[in-house]
């Protein structure tokens, strides 16, 4: 969550009558920047990650893990320099900690952002691990932060699960499943929630296949919708076609942006390398989707996807009927000044639509892309490039969610408000972010498609391969064009149950820029694409080998190093199993499950204890993490002075 101003947010009826303004002033300060920072150039390679938790509370006696609702009462004490241990480390080392969406959630970036150096990524994961640590030490005995993607009974109606419990309902979501009192006390959250749902008409639309197991019915209808809560108008939705069957159904954001993933942040030296390095990444992100897939289980159902994409997709789709393409346009008010109502064919949360450097090969440029023509044509009368208008043409056909009445009119030289606002809804698998105004800040790119892990060493190991292969890329000058339409196609089976084995993905052939063109596009596995299988596809892995390579590290960098890349592709040829494989095998293995699809209590308690126990090291698991974690993970701790058990 980029953006948390103060002040009265506006009701979505009045919102919607400012929303042109906001588009206006904000392609205006984004002009503001563009001006000041175009020929800006020469910043260093810099980067930061942001990992998520959700704090969960573990009773012993109950054997029951719920989410802890404690967020406001735990950041005022993580973002205060009390504590002795903060005050006793470097201003680069201290945990920086930020809120989400969730009241359970909380976001931590390291204290200051990384540089490329080998020492630099080997610092890392014990980053990751003194934030976790720090968090730890300040939360009470039973709650623990784990980067887990998708809480398995978020949403469950045969028992709570929050601390304290909830009644679901409440006026911003008027979810069936979620209480709000679950959502960031922040009126942003709540309003965005609410605006969500008012813009589209009805509430979001979530629906995940079901798992199929042995005793799941056939077809599955879900028992336990309250189908008989009179509440809100909505309460009607469910039993009307929204909760299709063989589905696991939501119905509130929540569910989607209360899941935890890991993003990386880099910054390039000037927007040229900034729009270069954006489009190398886009083929990559379903990639990564795959190989970080940790999101089987929602509201207590194991589903037969492992990835929470699309379920965020759903969660924020806020277009209408007629913009979704089920109702006439005809009826559909202007959302835009000069844009007659069209058709959306993507919600705001979805992979990106075009690709942005001025090389890139038109032909893989093959979305249409729906614009605000006024935002174009003001951007390209500024003298700014076709691919670059119509990007943010593009970002700009959605209607601003949230307004601050205080911040409506705001100097367009001296705030970005009003562009973040629009860009920072805008949740794409990748996200090209200007310099901030007046700042020491450059031209940056933000990869988004992974699922955050289980333990810092995953977190750190994918942090730094994405980082690494940032680097390849300006280094080899790689071409991994192919047609957005067919990422868009991986986006949807990396998502897929078990996608290491079960699907193939298209990706680019040749991947040198003068290399021959004739079958450009292949078809491989995630093993194939990460270790490489032939001349024409070499594969992510030895690629990022070459480039160490060429840097002649010490010995001992190099094979800490190659012991990240290792893993990654023991990860990516299914050595190791992904998260969402373990989670999977657990339900099925516990001998409470009645292989029915459901995901108890009890199977959630212990399922999360030993997601714990594994992350802390005293559980090893050599078909999940590789046999020398628990041993390292002690090693680290003890180096950051945590007492040992
Ligand atoms: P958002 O939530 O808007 O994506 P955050 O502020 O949560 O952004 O995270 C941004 C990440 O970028 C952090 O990891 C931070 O360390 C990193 N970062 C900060 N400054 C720079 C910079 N100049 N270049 C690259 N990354 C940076
Ligand atoms: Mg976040
Ligand atoms: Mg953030
Ligand atoms: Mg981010």
């Amino acid at each position: 969550m980029g953006l948390l101003s103060l002040g009265t947010p506006l009701e979505w009826a009045e919102a919607t009558k400012l929303a042109a303004h906001i588009r206006k002033h904000g392609i205006d300060q984004f002009l503001s920047v563009w001006r000041a920072a175009k020929d800006r150039s020469g910043d260093p390679v810099l980067w930061g990650d942001e990992l998520e938790y959700m704090v969960v509370v573990f009773d012993p006696v109950q054997h029951t893990a719920r989410l802890s609702l404690r967020q406001g009462e735990i950041l005022r004490v993580l973002q205060s320099a009390h504590s002795p241990l903060f005050a006793a480390l470097p201003a680069a080392q201290r945990p920086t900690f930020h809120p989400e969406y969730g009241r359970y959630m909380i976001e931590s970036t390291p204290g200051e952002p990384f540089s490329a150096s080998a020492d630099d990524l080997l610092r890392v994961e014990l980053d990751m691990l003194r934030r976790r640590c720090f968090a730890k030490q300040h939360l009470r005995e039973h709650e623990v932060p784990m980067t887990v993607t998708s809480f398995p009974r978020l949403g469950a109606t045969d028992a709570p699960f929050t601390d304290p419990a909830l009644t679901a309902g409440g006026d911003a979501a008027r979810s069936l499943f979620l209480p709000d009192d679950l959502i960031n006390q922040h009126v942003r959250f709540p309003t965005l929630t609410a605006n969500i749902r008012k813009r589209r008409g009805t509430k979001v639309r979530i629906n995940v296949p079901i798992f199929h197991d042995t005793h799941t019915p056939r077809p599955f209808v879900d028992p336990t919708i309250p189908h008989a809560r009179n509440t809100f108008p909505e309460d009607s939705e469910a039993a009307l076609g929204a909760a299709l069957p063989d589905h696991i159904y939501m119905d509130a954001m929540g569910f989607g942006m209360g899941c935890n993933c890991l993003q990386v942040t880099f910054q390039a030296a000037n927007a040229t390398e900034a729009r270069r390095v954006y489009d190398q990444c886009t083929p990559l992100t379903p990639l990564f989707l795959a190989i970080t897939a940790a999101a089987p289980i929602y509201r207590g159902y194991v589903a037969d996807v492992d990835a929470r994409w699309n379920v965020i997709s759903a969660s924020v789709d806020d277009r209408t009927n007629a913009e979704r393409g089920t109702a006439p346009l005809r009826d559909e008010p202007k959302h835009n000044a000069d844009t007659a109502p069209r058709r959306l064919r993507k919600s705001r949360y979805d992979s990106v639509d075009s690709y942005l450097y001025p090389g890139a090969p038109p032909e893989d440029n093959d979305m249409p892309l729906e614009m605000d023509l006024s935002v174009r044509d003001k951007l390209l009368a500024a003298g700014i490039d076709p691919l670059l208008a119509e990007h943010l043409a593009h970002l700009f056909v959605r209607d601003p969610l949230v307004i601050f009445s205080e911040l409506v009119d705001v100097d367009n030289t001296t705030s970005m408000d009003h562009f973040e606002n629009i860009q920072s809804t805008n949740w794409q698998t990748m996200r090209f972010k200007p310099p901030p105004l007046g700042g020491h800040i450059g031209w940056r790119v933000e990869f988004r498609p992974m699922e955050v892990q289980l333990t810092d060493f995953e977190n750190a190991a994918f942090s730094i391969f994405v980082v690494l292969l940032s680097r390849v890329m300006l280094h080899f000058n790689t071409d991994f064009y192919m047609p957005l339409s067919l990422v868009d196609e991986n986006m949807q089976r990396a998502q897929q149950r078990d996608a290491i084995h079960t699907q193939r993905f298209y990706f680019r052939r040749h991947w040198a820029p003068d290399a021959e063109s004739t079958e450009r596009i292949g078809e491989y596995t995630l093993a194939e694409l990460f270790w490489g299988r032939d001349a024409a596809m070499p594969g992510l892995i030895p690629l990022v080998r070459r480039y160490l390579d060429e840097l002649a590290l010490a010995p001992e960098q190099r094979a800490e190093l190659d012991r990240y890349i290792a893993f990654i592709g023991e990860r990516a040829n299914g050595t190791l199993m992904t998260t969402a494989t373990w989670m999977r095998r657990f339900v099925h293995s516990h001998p409470q499950y009645k292989h029915d699809s459901v995901v108890s209590e009890k199977i959630n308690y212990d399922m999360l204890c030993t997601l714990n126990k594994i992350e802390r090291g005293e559980l090893a698991v050599p078909d999940f993490l590789p046999p020398w974690y628990a041993e390292r993970h002690r090693t680290m701790e003890r180096t950051l002075g945590v007492p040992s058990l």
